[in-house]
């Protein structure tokens, strides 16, 4: 980042992206002191040419800015925290976004640029709109939240495309963030953990689109709602979408179709039909929020639905993974906890769900609406006996341990369902870590298992 050239920054978090960040600030002539609480990322960082130290003992009125790695938080449990010095000595405290848009705004400030955030819907979102873009024949770089460290995406240049997903945190500590379209898709009440009340949760999320040209605001929660409102009043560009109501303006959903609205004449514009990576209500807000975002920076409908229909989707969200005859097999090993089980719950009937791993707090009580979708439950790790209490006289359930004996089971139970599709889902409504060591691994094990039974055509990547 050639912005802090000749200038000393203080960085802490030397994780993946911490590290990244620390090379390219050093690469575009800055002076980095980075620091990590972890010694074997500290040993990596010298091993790559990065100079460390511990940053309680430097002298932080030397430093134009302190950089904090995705992932760390402001408030830590320990004296002379660098968060804390950095304040006194009247430092300011950014984080990797901030330092990818003061380098797009200082050479390519009118690079289309396209920030995302909301509670859920993020990862789906950006990847679907950067997949339109590049088969549209976009110079696109993806990165932020979903994966890729901004800093280590290609530099900004007039013609390139970017899009950015944003979490709560990497807002918080942009100041400068200034998207050519920013999409707030959804606020439910999450991560309170870390950000204390809702209000203040939603004040964060709200700066990502108060600071963008173009406002895309999903607005089928209150708290959407009420921002899409307060910033147009406020003079604000704002595009409203929903995945429930018409619209005057904007753009909703209904029935697998989207719609365009302007001053409350409307027309089908894009058919989600048989795309199945965007199959479910709550990927209609997300094919939403991507149709605004392609529009603004100039694509035709055609582009963008040919780009809809041939997007792949994302691993372990209701990825379908393979199929046999009338049995469709689908991973949503992302699903961690009852909340986020419910949108694959809600988009299939007949299904044979596998769930169960370490369990959160209030198990699938919040998922009893959508029994009657679940031909038979099975079970696994050490949610088994919560859930099969749970589960009760309502729905049949087997305790099965293992997920590859979940698989085997609700296979062999699904080809016998005869009556029209049926599906064997991963949902688990769980962590992982009893079993596997991510959601990733239970993921691929789940593939694994349903693509080894016999007869089983695998699906996409
Ligand atoms: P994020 O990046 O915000 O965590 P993802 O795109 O990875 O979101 O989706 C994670 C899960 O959240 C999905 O498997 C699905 O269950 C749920 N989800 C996705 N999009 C939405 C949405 N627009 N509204 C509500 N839930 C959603």
């Amino acid at each position: 980042a050639r912005v802090f050239a000749g200038r000393q920054v203080a960085l802490f978090g030397l994780g993946g992206s911490g590290l990244a960040t620390a090379q390219a600030l050093v690469a575009g002539g800055a002076d980095v002191l980075a620091w990590d609480d972890n010694p074997q990322s500290v040993e990596k960082a010298d091993a790559v040419g990065i100079v460390t130290g511990d940053l309680r003992g430097a002298d932080w009125s030397r430093f134009s800015a302190f950089v904090l790695s995705p992932g760390v938080p402001l408030t830590h449990p320990r004296p002379h925290w660098s968060v804390d010095l950095a304040r006194a000595a009247g430092v300011e405290i950014i984080g990797d976004v901030e330092l990818f848009v003061r380098e797009r705004n200082h050479h390519a400030p009118d690079c289309p640029f396209i920030a995302i955030t909301g509670t859920n819907g993020k990862s789906t979102t950006t990847a679907l709109i950067a997949h339109v873009l590049q088969s549209a024949g976009r110079d696109t770089q993806m990165g932020g939240n979903i994966g890729r460290a901004v800093m280590t995406l290609d530099p900004p240049a007039t013609s390139r495309h970017y899009v950015v997903e944003c979490s709560s945190y990497q807002i918080d500590l942009a100041p400068s963030l200034n998207p050519t379209a920013g999409i707030l898709l959804n606020l439910t009440p999450d991560h309170l953990d870390r950000h204390g009340t809702m209000q203040n949760y939603a004040g964060i999320k709200e700066k990502l689109v108060a600071g963008s040209d173009v406002a895309i605001i999903g607005v089928d929660d209150s708290f959407c709602e009420q921002a899409a409102d307060r910033l147009e009043r406020a003079g604000q560009k704002v595009i409203r979408i929903s995945q429930r109501l018409p619209l005057k303006n904007g753009y909703f959903a209904q029935k697998g179709q989207l719609f365009e609205a302007v001053d409350g004449r409307h027309a089908p514009v894009i058919f989600l039909e048989g795309i199945g990576s965007l199959r479910g209500q709550h990927n209609a807000q997300n094919a939403l929020a991507a149709l605004a975002a392609c529009r603004s920076v100039g694509l035709t409908m055609d582009e963008i639905q040919a780009g809809f229909a041939s997007f792949p989707g994302l691993a372990h969200r209701m990825e379908q993974v393979g199929r046999k005859g009338d049995v469709l097999f689908v991973n949503d090993s992302k699903a961690t906890n009852a909340e986020a089980a419910a949108p694959a719950l809600s988009s299939f009937e007949r299904i044979y769900w596998i769930a169960g791993g370490l369990p959160k707090e209030g198990g699938i009580e919040a998922l009893r609406g959508l029994f009657p979708r679940i031909a038979k439950a099975y079970l696994i790790g050490e949610a088994a006996p919560a859930f099969s209490a749970t589960l009760g006289e309502t729905v049949p359930y087997e305790i099965s341990g293992t997920l590859a004996a979940a698989v085997n089971h609700a296979a062999a139970d699904a080809a016998n369902d005869g009556a029209g599709e049926a599906v064997v889902l991963l949902s688990p409504a769980c962590a992982s870590f009893d079993q596997f060591r991510n959601f990733e691994l239970r993921g691929e094990a789940f593939r694994q298992a349903a693509l080894a039974i016999e007869g089983v055509m695998p699906i996409g990547g």
